[in-house]
Formats: C-alpha cells, structure tokens, sequence
C-alpha cells in the first residue's frame, strides 16, 4: 500500500447488495474510502465477506456512473441538463400526464436496493404528495410469495429466525435454496455448526449446496409443494406431530391432516421423481430432530404456486413445534440488501410500515405520525409490477418513475416488457449509471449516489437494521435519492408536506412513530448511534422492550414466536393448505426441456448492474451467457461443451454457449440470471396470491447453432 493511501480512520457499514447485511470496515483518507475488510465484531459475518463484498468501492468508479442528467432528443440522443432543467421537465410531464389522462396515469418502480429512509420518503412523496397510487418494488421478484405467506400464515410479515440459528440447529432443510452461492456467507455460518447437522436440500438441480448435503432430494421442476404435502403426510403418519404445540398454537389441523392424507409417499415418489423410501426417510429426519430449521430462497417464492409452497414449509416447522426456539424456524432467505426496507417501507402495496391502505384506523395512525392530512392519504393499494407493466399496455399508465431497478433486463418475457417501456410517453430513470439496459429507453435520467456515497438503513433477512454511511462523494452532479426526493418536493410543489424530512435520521425518527405498537416496533432504539455501536438491532425493539432491559443495547440476536404467540388476533398461526395447480407451461414435442434460471454465481449480482464494473468479479465468472444441459441430452442433440447452441422458447430465441454437467437432470437445463438475454425465454406468469413471476418454469428447445 502506497503512504499516502494509508487510511486515517475506519468505520463500519453494512454492505450494500444482498439480504444477508454483513458489517464493513472502511478504510477512510481525508474523507474518502481508500479499502475496506470485513468487519470481525460485526454480529452478522463474523469477519467474513463474499467477492461482491470485498469489490464493493471498486465498482463506485466506473466510467458509466451517471454524472449529470440527461434528456433525450429528438433525434433519440441524450443531452446534458442542468438539475433545475431536469427538474421542471419532471415536474412539467408528469403533471401534464396526470391532468390529461388522470392521476393514476402516473406509476412508479422502485427497488430493494436504497436505504429506508429513502424508501420511505419515495412511498410518501409520490402517494401523499404526487397523488401517484399505483407503484411497486423489484422485490415482487424476489419476496412477495414469502410477504404473502407469512401474512397469511402468522398474521404478519414476520420472518421468525436469526442468523444463530444456522449454528443451533441439528436439522438443516434447504427447499429451492443454494446457499453457497446466493448467501455464502450464511453457508459459514453453517459450516461453523458443531452438531454435525443433517443438511437435507430439495432441489431439481446438483447444486454446490446439494453436493454438500447428507440428503438431496433432485426432484422434478415444480414437485416441491406434493414433495411437502407427503413430508408432512409421513410426520403426521409417524406420530411425529408435537400435539401441545399444535392445539395451543395453531388452527386448521384436521383440514390439513385430511388434506395430505392424499398425498401419501408412493404416489408422490411416482410424481416427483424421489422414492418413496426416501421421502419418509427425509420425513423422519426432520421428526426427529431436536432443533430443525427450514429455509426457503428464490426456488420456491418464484413460482406459479409459491405462496402455498412456502406456507407448506410453514406448516411443517409449525406441526413439529419447530418455531421460537434456538435452531428452528420457517425462515425465508430475503435477496437484496434492503428487500425488508421496501416490505416495511416503500408504502406501496402495504401502507407505510405494513399498515393497511383500507383501514381507516391505520390511515389515521399514519397520517399522525407524519404529521399529514388523512385525506391525502389512499383508501386502497396499489396495483402490483405486473398490473402496472399490464396498464401499460392497456394505455392506462402512461408516465413511468423507475428507481434503481432494471426491468428492461429483469422482467419476464423481456422483449414485450421493452417493447411496453416504449409505449410510455414519458420514462423518468433514477439510477447511479446511465448505461442500463432500462436506461436506454429513459426519457429523462436522474444521476444518483450509491452505496457508500449516502446514509441511511438497511433491513437484513433476520430483520437487523443496520447502518449505511456516506465514505466518499458522489461523481459529478449525482445526488442521493433523499436529495432527489427533497427536490422533487419542492418542484412539485409539496415541500410544505415533507418539511421535517430533512436528513435520513429525520425521517428514521418518523418511521418510529409510524411503527408504534405494531409487530414491527422500533420505538425503543435510542438512534442511528445505537445502530452502529449495537452492530445493528433487529425488529422488534419497542419502547417497552428497551425499558425492560433497563435501556441498555438490545441483544445481538433475537428471534420471534419465543412465547408461541402470533400476530392473528387470537394469537394462533394458520395451517393453510391447497390444491395442486398444473404449471401454467409444460415441455412437448416442440419445446421439449423446462428451463430453470437462477443465481449462477458468488461473484455477480442480479443483472450485473454493478458487479460486471469489477475486474476482478468479471474473472470470476464468465464474460459470455451459456445453458446447463445434461449429457444425455447434449448426445441427442449433437452439442459437446463450449458449442453455441440456439434456445427458443415462446417469447424468444437466444445464442448460449452449452455447459455439460450432470448436476441437471435430462429434460431439463439451467441459465443463469445475470445474462442480459436470459428473460427473452422466460415466461409471464404469477402467483395468484403475492403476484410473484414464475421464472423457473419455461419450456425451451435447444439446437446446435
Ligand atoms: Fe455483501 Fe452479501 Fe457478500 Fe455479505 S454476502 S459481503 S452482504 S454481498
């Protein structure tokens, strides 16, 4: 390290890509981050960071950070502007839209990607302020089945589980979850497991997880929720139910004891492709484990029938009384480093801190505690990313706000959702580059700062806020989305509303009055301080919570449903289960293989927005997109490794190379995600319950190109 690199302080932030939210020691020069380390006090890592981690500064510098704004011209150029020109060009064509074609003409996207707090003040600013009813999160493609299945389930979006009890359990269930690759530093915290658990994953693929499995149950795509329904069949069947916990703590036993009595391990075993010995064997393992727990990630959420996948992972924790105790839990695996952030606070499906648009009472509450007019406030919610995309092509939704997020890579079928971004009559992007693929449709781009380059909180999966903070400046003109919304206020007119929303604790400190008394009370942390010096504090720490333990910091890990206690008014979770429904597209004789997307690896990130900036998590992976493909199937259809090979389906057709591995099975292949051509293939279908894509089940063709 040269001298004059050699840091003068450091301080600690939580890393901005994934949902798992380790802690990072920055390394500071004269006000800006020279380096960082993971942090080893740190509740969360333990010392430990991933590639994307120890890369995070790196991909801060790149040439395609979005400096200034920028219009486009006629002739489909972008100009520079000046923010004051941007600004009113906001201002102008959105309320130009909305006075012509109404209010609702108007929608926002936004991300699991920003802090809270500026969560927060884009759900406030365009529902109270714009009048803008209709916006959602990326998050519906990544959370919403498990939002929907706890709500349902619990009584609220309630994650049960801390990160301890990877360590506590003696039973590890992973259902659609690779670990290693998508949360790997959870998987050391595995691996630093001294019970030499059971680690039983269900997955069609071989994956790095699987491979280190004492169980790996490689069922047939979309198999899992009979595969659960027979698990919890064989426990019911073995005498493995823990009747008090049940009958104290739960309804809905007999329906859905009667329900997967259909579903006994034969039967299933013909359909899932795992034996029947098997399945009860896996059954028995988790009946008899002292402390099992069960997570849940991508595998199950997205998927046509996720909600009630995921509640049958719910039932199964629930019937054996595997809930509230060290090592146990029905425990979904949130993505992105602030998927809880927008759950709680991006106020679009739910109303700011998961109350309801519809209750009059909640909208009171809320309007109290921000200090507004009740009637400014929705008396429904919005429409959910595929209405809005829908409302588009209806001609409905003719003004598009997009934050942080990339549809034109990300979506579904992603040929008509750029041909609908075009449809628009006016896109706004707010983005920290301007070289996204969705950026490339934009009318009007916001350059904004990025991790690093702002304050604020993120939610981590085990509900811990941890603390952002601002490590050097943003380039060029690029201002914080906080700054952003403050400005927008004022250009529209509504600076009065948001008077207090002056920096981020500011608007911290209105999100704690907001949450009073609900299950996700944060009224009892002293402040941002506390945060930093606490390494984080999970929710709920209510007032109370704080007063009984004598106001000191709270306890580095909690977790919920200690006291079988849940958030339905009778305190009792629901068992909830459902018919089977048939996939919305089968593989035949012209698109003969179900093609599974996914994570593919530790070193990118989504849509590679950021991640493909490193060099060094560029080497990680490759440059080009390719297809895992069986090699039976690569024998029959002529491809050996590396070829270029042709995959249609019935949205589109891209060129790949082929990848030989037998971790998939025949009939099936996988691509990953991060490739900008991987949706064209993917298919537009979702849970009826949490609106959730379905994009592990699209029939492709493969050919020799
Ligand atoms: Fe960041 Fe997630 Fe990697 Fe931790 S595991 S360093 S939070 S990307």
């Amino acid at each position: 390290t040269p001298a004059s690199l050699v840091a003068d302080t450091t301080t600690t932030a939580v890393c901005g890509y994934c949902s798992t939210g380790c802690g990072l020691r920055l390394h500071v020069l004269d006000g800006e981050a020279v380096g960082l380390t993971p942090e080893t006090n740190y509740p969360v890592n333990l010392g430990m960071a991933c590639p994307k981690g120890w890369e995070a500064l790196r991909v801060l510098e790149s040439d395609d950070r979005a400096r200034v704004p920028k219009v486009r011209r006629a002739d489909g150029q972008m100009d520079s502007v000046s923010w004051d020109d941007a600004l009113n060009l906001f201002t102008d064509r959105f309320k130009a839209i909305q006075a012509e074609h109404g209010n609702d003409s108007v929608a926002f996207l936004s991300t699991g990607q920003i802090p809270s707090e500026e969560m927060a003040f884009l759900g406030a600013l365009a529902k109270f302020g714009m009048n803008i009813k209709h916006g959602d999160g990326n998050t519906r493609q990544c959370m919403a089945t498990a939002v929907a299945a706890y709500k349902e389930s619990f009584g609220f979006d309630a994650p049960p589980f801390t990160y301890d009890d990877f360590e506590q359990s003696d039973c590890l269930v992973f259902i659609g979850a690779n670990p290693c690759i998508g949360h790997p530093i959870l998987w050391e915290r595995v691996l630093r497991n001294k019970n030499n658990p059971e680690i039983i994953v269900i997955d069609p693929r071989r994956t790095e997880t699987a491979m280190s499995a004492t169980e790996h149950l490689q069922l047939s795509p979309k198999s899992d929720l009979a595969l659960l329904y027979s698990i919890t069949h064989c426990l019911i069947e073995g005498g493995f139910v823990d009747q008090t916990f049940v009958e104290a703590h739960t309804d809905g036993f007999e329906a859905l004891r009667s329900h997967v009595s259909r579903f006994d391990a034969e039967t299933v075993a013909a359909s899932s492709g795992i034996s029947a010995e098997q399945i009860r064997r896996v059954a028995a393992k988790i009946g008899k484990g002292d402390a099992v727990s069960l997570w849940w990630t991508m595998g199950v959420n997205q998927s046509y029938e996720g909600t009630r996948t995921a509640q049958a992972i719910i039932n199964i924790a629930l019937i054996t009384g595997n809930i509230g105790r060290p090592g146990t839990g029905a425990n979904s695996i949130t993505g992105q480093c602030n998927a809880m952030g927008s759950r709680l606070w991006s106020n679009t499906t739910n109303l700011f801190g998961h109350h309801k648009f519809e209750n009059a009472d909640d909208r009171s509450k809320v309007a109290e505690a921000l200090q507004i007019s009740v009637d400014t406030i929705p008396t429904e919610g919005s429409w959910s990313y595929d209405q809005i995309m829908e409302g588009i092509r209806a001609g409905e939704i003719k003004g598009l706000w997009i934050i942080a997020t990339n549809p034109a890579h990300s979506w579904s079928n992603q040929e008509d959702a750029r041909e609908l971004l075009d449809q628009l009559d006016f896109l706004v992007v707010q983005d920290m580059y301007d070289s996204t693929e969705t950026a490339h449709h934009a009318d009007l781009i916001l350059p904004a700062a990025a991790w690093g380059e702002k304050e604020g909180t993120f939610i981590n999966s085990e509900r811990r806020y941890g603390l952002l903070k601002k490590v050097r400046k943003a380039p060029g003109e690029a201002l914080a989305d906080f700054q952003i919304f403050r400005a927008i206020a004022h250009y529209w007119g509504v600076g009065e509303m948001f008077k207090q929303w002056t920096h981020p604790e500011a608007v911290f400190r209105i999100m704690q009055r907001a949450s009073a008394g609900s299950p996700c009370d944060i009224t009892g942390i002293t402040g941002y301080e506390q945060i930093d010096r606490s390494g984080g504090v999970q929710w709920p720490w209510s007032a109370a919570d704080a007063e009984n333990c004598g106001d000191v910091d709270p306890p580095v890990q909690r977790r919920l449903f200690s006291d079988g206690e849940f958030c339905h008014p009778n305190g009792k979770a629901r068992l909830i289960v459902d018919e089977i429904t048939p996939p919305p597209e089968a593989p035949d004789a012209e698109y003969p293989t179900m093609l599974l997307t996914g994570r593919g690896t530790v070193s990118q990130w989504h849509t590679q927005t950021r991640t493909s900036k490193s060099p060094v998590l560029r080497k990680l992976y490759p440059n080009h997109s390719y297809i895992e493909i069986h090699p039976d199937d690569a024998t029959t259809i002529g491809v050996a490794n590396g070829d270029r090979v042709r995959v249609t389906s019935r949205r589109g057709s891209i060129l790949v190379d082929a990848m030989i591995t037998p971790t998939i099975r025949t009939g099936q292949a996988f691509m990953p995600m991060h490739y900008a051509t991987t949706n064209q293939l993917t298919l537009s279908h979702f849970d009826p319950h949490s609106r959730q894509p379905s994009y592990k089940n699209s029939a492709v063709r493969i050919e020799k190109a």
